[in-house]
């Protein structure tokens, strides 16, 4: 089959909202491979769902974007449209965090109790957007271990190499981890 194909966008509108049913399901999973405009066409299916304006550059989680923003930035940005700023800063930084220490706290969110960390060698942190309280992420990790940087994708590679659509903005210094800029503010 030729890479030139395209499924219908109502299509990619269903699989975003759970609705697809399941001959279609199987048909987009029978196909030889996905076709290149899917990236693009479920981008502009999440940018139909948030109300903001920014474009969504890629989706990090279910509620969390990467977006550009007017002025020639990229942020990490939430659903409601919080910012948490430069997406090359580890976005967590910007977060509120809680952080389950105790036998007592991470049994809260644990069962069964054999599958609770070891208080001492383990904690668990909950990140949540400020301002509207939705949870984006989780780790488990030994006290004192730096916040995990999940994610920091080279767009300009990806839109450029793999979508044929450089973006505008294109710049080497935009594949850089920034997230000592900001643990450096703190001193
Ligand atoms: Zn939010």
């Amino acid at each position: 089959m030729s890479d030139d194909f395209e499924i219908d966008i109502n299509l990619v509108r269903q699989l975003v909202d759970g609705k697809i049913d399941d001959d279609n399901a199987e048909r987009l999973l029978k196909l030889p491979r996905k076709d290149i405009g899917r990236f693009l066409q479920y981008n502009q299916v999440l940018q139909e769902r948030v109300a903001w304006n920014d474009r969504i550059l890629i989706r990090l989680s279910d509620k969390l974007y990467v977006v550009g923003k007017p002025g020639g930035k990229r942020e990490t940005q939430c659903e409601c449209g919080y910012s948490f700023g430069d997406y090359r800063q580890n976005w967590k930084l910007k977060s509120k965090i809680r952080t389950r220490k105790t036998l007592e706290e991470m049994g809260q969110v644990y069962s069964p109790s054999p599958a609770i960390p070891e208080p001492g060698w383990q904690e668990v942190r909950e990140f949540f957007c400020p301002e509207c309280g939705t949870q984006h992420g989780v780790e488990v990790v030994a006290p004192g271990y730096p916040i995990v940087f999940e994610m920091l994708p080279d767009l300009d590679k990806f839109y450029r190499d793999y979508l044929g659509q450089p973006l505008p903005d294109e710049s080497p210094d935009w594949y850089e981890d920034h997230t000592a800029k900001v643990t450096a503010s703190w001193t």
